[in-house]
């Protein structure tokens, strides 16, 4: 089925909760929808945007052209071995829906990343992660459709060049294709991820490790650390933490002997919390206007109530600005600005 809406209001279709309208709304349950829908002759002068939750967009005006939304739903276990299980799962499922069912079948590998708001089918575009474990540990592919022709395609995990909070779907693939259906992998006999921040402490305060109680704890550390979109609307972290070259470490540790940071594997960088510059460069709980950085947490920006895209975008500005000036850092958003 296609709904289809004309001067639609997208307040309650993102989580920033900002007033603003797309001009055509359509929405699709089959891949057969959307094929019928790229034939419309409005695409060939209109632009158009794929929302899935819209937990990771910043509107700075109304959409002026099309907005496309999944409603592919379906969870569906179509291969098992001894150990594992893969699941073919609609783009337009609630992704904390995903999360939960696999915790409720004893499937492990998502519990960690338990409560991020948004839907299936654009959860590999940004490599969603959260306590030490990220979308790639459990992808096995992507099914979908070029947006210009229509023709299907099929990506398997090496070629998604997966990385920090990034993927081809952000990249060489951005604004070409549409994911209708994802795959992943999960385990019939879960070993648990404890050791990132105090997940194993919060697990220990519930009983014994298990998929419920890792999700639980999750759950519970989450509530009590990110605003709720509901209260203050926002897109969780709005920058993404910075890697930075071993030098530029030392110049901040020379002023500030207590700068956390992570080496990467890989090579002499290192991964320094973009929440801990702002709030180092007094950013925690300012704000401009409606536009504010959250008092709690640093790396998100919030919505006061009656904040425009515009403002949040300048306070964005500012503070990218000043971590330059005074780190000598470029951070890069992790949000998606639409317009
Ligand atoms: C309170 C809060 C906490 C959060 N915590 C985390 C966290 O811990 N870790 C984390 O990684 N993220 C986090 N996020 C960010 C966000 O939840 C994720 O990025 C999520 O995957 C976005 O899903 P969405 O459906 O809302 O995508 P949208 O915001 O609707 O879209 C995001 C991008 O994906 C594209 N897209 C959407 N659907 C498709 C599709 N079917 N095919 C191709 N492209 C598509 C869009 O065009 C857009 O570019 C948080 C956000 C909030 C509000």
């Amino acid at each position: 089925m296609i709904k289809r809406f004309e001067n639609y209001p997208l307040k309650n279709h993102h989580t920033f909760g900002l007033n603003v309208y797309a001009k055509f709304y359509y929405e699709y349950s089959t891949t057969n929808d959307l094929l019928e829908i790229l034939g419309d002759p409005l695409l060939t002068n209109h632009a158009c945007l794929l929302l899935g939750g819209g937990s990771n967009l910043l509107f700075l005006e109304d959409f002026k052209g099309l907005v496309l939304h999944s409603a592919i739903l379906g969870i569906e276990v179509v291969e098992a071995d001894e150990k594992t299980v893969v699941v073919k799962v609609g783009a337009g499922v609630d992704w904390d829906a995903l999360v939960e069912w696999s915790v409720t079948n004893g499937f492990g590998g998502l519990e960690n990343l338990s409560w991020i708001p948004g839907d299936v089918g654009a959860a590999p575009v940004q490599n969603i992660g959260a306590y030490g474990v990220e979308f790639k540990d459990v992808f096995v592919k992507a099914e979908g459709v070029y947006m210009h022709n229509g023709q299907s395609f099929s990506i398997e995990k090496d070629a998604c060049a997966f990385g920090y909070r990034d993927s081809i779907f952000k990249n060489e693939l951005k604004n070409k294709v549409i994911i209708t259906r994802v795959y992943i992998r999960l385990d019939k006999d879960p070993e648990f991820l404890l050791d990132y921040g105090h997940v194993r402490k919060a697990v220990e305060k519930l009983g014994a490790p298990s998929l419920k109680n890792v999700r639980q704890a999750i759950v519970d550390i989450r509530s009590e650390k990110l605003p709720d979109p509901k209260v203050f609307g926002n897109a969780g972290s709005f920058f993404k933490n910075p890697v930075v070259d071993a030098s530029v470490l030392a110049a901040i540790r020379a002023r500030y002997p207590d700068v956390p940071f992570y080496e990467m594997a890989d090579n002499q960088m290192v991964k320094i919390p973009a929440g801990w510059l702002i709030e180092k460069a007094g950013w925690k709980g300012q704000s401009l206007g409606q536009a504010a950085v959250h008092q709690h947490q640093a790396l998100v920006l919030i919505n006061m109530g009656q904040a425009s895209g515009r403002e949040i975008l300048v306070l964005a500005e500012k503070i990218e600005a000043d971590i330059k000036h005074k780190f000598n850092i470029v951070l890069h958003r992790e949000v998606n600005v639409v317009g």
